[in-house]
């Protein structure tokens, strides 16, 4: 069997130990005779593991008792009109920040649905940098602020949040959620898709204050109402029961194996470092993000020389780095490091960038 270095931004690599455990329990789940994708999710042996990765996902994210936990399909994207039609319900009115392409999907998707305040941007230099927020600028009146917290396709991060005061602060967290403890009363909803941190494409999973579940817009569909999965508990109809099981099992492997956020966040900033240190020092690779904004989990650069990106992704590929070229609106390279990325994986393919560099000065 041979297993490649995946550097892939969605779906992603996963935890070696999960798909074994998954691989033997595949035929016949805990002595139930069936697989995980067989069974009933309203089985009492399915319920055991959707409430497990709901207690599991709450404990290792300490989310506190007035969060409800929904695990929804439809993925990040479908949270782009899902958010507006159950929050922008007040005064009809919310701010983006423009960060990159999610966060402008974002954007434009609540502006079919209110007034989409656009208070800040760094398409002027391509998203390399996270802007800088006055809080002077936002609409008191906002129904929710909205944040692209790690940038996947740029590969910036905030590391600091807007201080949005009583307006709910919303955040699309696909691509860094586990990957460092994240503060969640300091959000009123937190929004990702399953398949960059948590477990295979799917799953979506939003993570929202109590008190912002309320009546939607009219006509909102039953589906994209926070209610019905609320009163629910995510199983008004069949849920992601297969990618849910593996989030679970992510979890676990979060919890047992690495010890919790903090742990996984020291491992991710040691990985994105060796990573850093590198391009910061190399005369052929450089990173694209600023350095305060750049994000541990995607990190893009390139050498200045499109022929020579070609050639970089084409070697590494035949050695196992796959998944390595940046995103078609960036060019370039891109190194996703997610949480199950190992250590080894990221030493292996700095030593295999520094020969490169030797054979291309
Ligand atoms: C991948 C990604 C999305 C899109 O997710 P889908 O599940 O494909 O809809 C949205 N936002 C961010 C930050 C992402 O990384």
């Amino acid at each position: 069997m041979k297993r490649v270095y995946n550097f892939s931004a969605g779906p992603s690599i996963l935890p070696e130990k999960v798909l074994k455990i998954a691989a033997d329990e595949m035929l016949d789940y805990q002595g139930s005779g069936q697989s995980v994708m067989e069974m009933s999710h309203r089985s009492k042996v399915y319920d055991s593991i959707i409430k497990s990765c709901e207690s599991l996902l709450r404990e290792v994210m300490n989310i506190p008792d007035n969060y409800k936990v929904l695990f929804l399909q439809g993925g990040a994207s479908s949270q782009f009109s899902m958010i507006p039609m159950n929050l922008m319900t007040k005064n009809g009115k919310a701010d983006f920040v423009i960060t990159g392409q999610w966060a402008t999907k974002a954007q434009k998707e609540a502006a079919r649905y209110g007034e989409a305040n656009i208070v800040a941007s760094s398409k002027d230099k391509t998203f390399t940098y996270i802007p800088k927020l006055d809080p002077a600028t936002f609409s008191k009146d906002a129904d929710y602020f909205h944040i692209c917290l790690n940038n996947t396709i740029y590969g910036t991060k905030y590391h600091t949040l807007p201080e949005t005061g009583d307006v709910p602060l919303v955040a699309d967290v696909s691509s860094c959620i586990l990957s460092e403890p994240i503060d969640v009363s300091k959000f009123g909803l937190l929004y990702a898709g399953a398949q960059k941190n948590m477990g295979p494409a799917g799953l979506t999973v939003v993570i929202i204050r109590e008190d912002l579940i309320g009546e939607p817009m009219e006509k909102t569909p039953t589906m994209f109402d926070y209610r019905t999965h609320a009163e629910n508990n995510s199983l008004y109809n069949t849920p992601p029961c297969y990618a849910i099981y593996i989030c679970k099992l992510v979890l676990e492997w979060i919890k047992n194996d690495i010890g919790g956020l903090e742990n996984m966040k020291a491992i991710n900033e040691k990985k994105a470092k060796i990573l850093y240190d590198f391009l910061d020092s190399s005369k052929l690779f450089k990173g694209t993000v600023v350095p305060e904004d750049r994000s541990i989990m995607n990190v893009p650069f390139v050498t200045g020389d499109a022929d020579l990106d070609a050639t970089f992704i084409k070697e590494a590929t035949e050695h196992d780095f796959v998944n390595i070229k940046g995103h078609r609106t960036v060019g370039g390279m891109r190194a996703s490091i997610y949480n199950a990325m190992p250590m080894e994986g990221v030493e292996k393919l700095v030593e295999f960038m520094k020969e490169f560099e030797q054979n291309n000065l």
